[in-house]
């Protein structure tokens, strides 16, 4: 019988070390340790052996148990942390690639908008958000009375200093420093206090100026076809009309056929067909003489978009706010 208790325990430790499955190892388990098991069964023998061999026999077959119960054990925690791992880790699967953000659709409206006039020889500059306040309406010709600087429109800093309330005082820094000609482009982010629908606290312009010699309405007015032609399409229509702005004179906003209904008229352009993009003219003499260009000598042109605008017509967008939600089911269709 002894023999018998040796066997069990040497085998059953030499097939365990053979198993490399939780399963094999459970299966194991019940034929050794198991009620109706190897081991159950050794101990009913122990009833039938001699009387003075049963103390000692008695005490192998519960030191056999402990060894065997520790065995499986130990076999149970190797197996299981295996096949944990190879449950998680199927080597065959294709790797999984990183999740790459994109760029906001402002953005990237923002650097078409600038590639087109790039292509048309206009250099991209930039300028504060923090402007003073001769920048953003003194040099542009918008006197103290004017309503644009009315408190309900612009963000002060203080008395004299305050947050840009249109890219344009870009234009006059830039004539400042640099003799004509001129061809920039000036995109960024402008402020006026006004929440609603249609507005929001902060947007998006770009900036045209274009300075030099003999520089006519023609030339804004080609210029102007050509990028309405490449952002909308070569068959979107435009037309200018008369306005009015401090800084320009003559002044005309443009109006580009209405993307939803292509002229025939509807909701998003009031039944008029045609839709405002953005506001041009010729640069004010004024304008010249403040930053010492003599107006007799250079003439140019100036024109500023909202970005958002553009975005909205682009995409088909209708409320303004989407673009400032941070919704990643809107952000990430673009
Ligand atoms: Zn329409």
């Amino acid at each position: 019988m002894k023999q018998e208790i040796d066997t069990l325990l040497q085998e059953t430790i030499e097939r365990l070390a053979t198993i490399d499955n939780a399963k094999d190892v459970d299966r194991l388990r019940i034929d050794v340790l198991g009620r109706k098991g190897t081991l159950s069964h050794l101990f009913k023998k122990l009833g039938e052996s001699p009387d003075e061999e049963r103390p000692v026999l008695g005490k192998i077959l519960n030191e056999t148990r402990v060894r065997l119960e520790s065995a499986f054990e130990e076999a149970k925690s190797r197996t299981t942390s295996i096949s944990a791992h190879l449950t998680a880790l199927d080597i065959s699967l294709p790797g999984r690639l990183p999740h790459l953000g994109h760029l906001h659709p402002i953005t990237l409206v923002s650097m078409e908008i600038a590639e087109i006039f790039q292509r048309l020889g206009f250099e991209v500059v930039e300028g504060p958000d923090v402007e003073l306040d001769y920048y953003n309406f003194e040099a542009l010709n918008i006197p103290k009375d004017h309503p644009a600087r009315d408190m309900q429109d612009t963000f002060y800093v203080t008395d004299n200093i305050v947050l840009r309330t249109h890219t344009s005082p870009i234009q006059v820094r830039v004539m400042e420093k640099q003799p004509p000609p001129v061809r920039i482009i000036a995109p960024g982010k402008a402020y006026r206090c006004d929440s609603d629908v249609t507005h929001t606290p902060m947007f998006h312009q770009v900036e045209g100026l274009m300075v030099d010699k003999d520089v006519s309405f023609g030339d804004l007015k080609g210029v102007l076809t050509v990028f309405v032609h490449q952002m909308f399409g070569a068959d979107v229509d435009l037309r200018f009309r008369p306005s009015f702005f401090p800084f320009t004179e003559p002044s005309a906003e443009v109006d580009i056929q209405c993307v939803m209904c292509r002229g025939e008229g509807c909701r998003v352009c009031s039944e008029t067909g045609w839709l405002e993009i953005l506001g041009s003219g010729m640069v004010d003499p004024e304008v010249f003489k403040m930053v010492g260009y003599d107006p007799e000598e250079v003439s140019g042109y100036a024109f500023g978009m909202g970005i958002e605008r553009i975005a909205m017509l682009k995409y088909g967008i209708n409320d303004l706010r989407l673009f400032f939600d941070n919704d990643l089911r809107f952000l990430e269709q673009f």
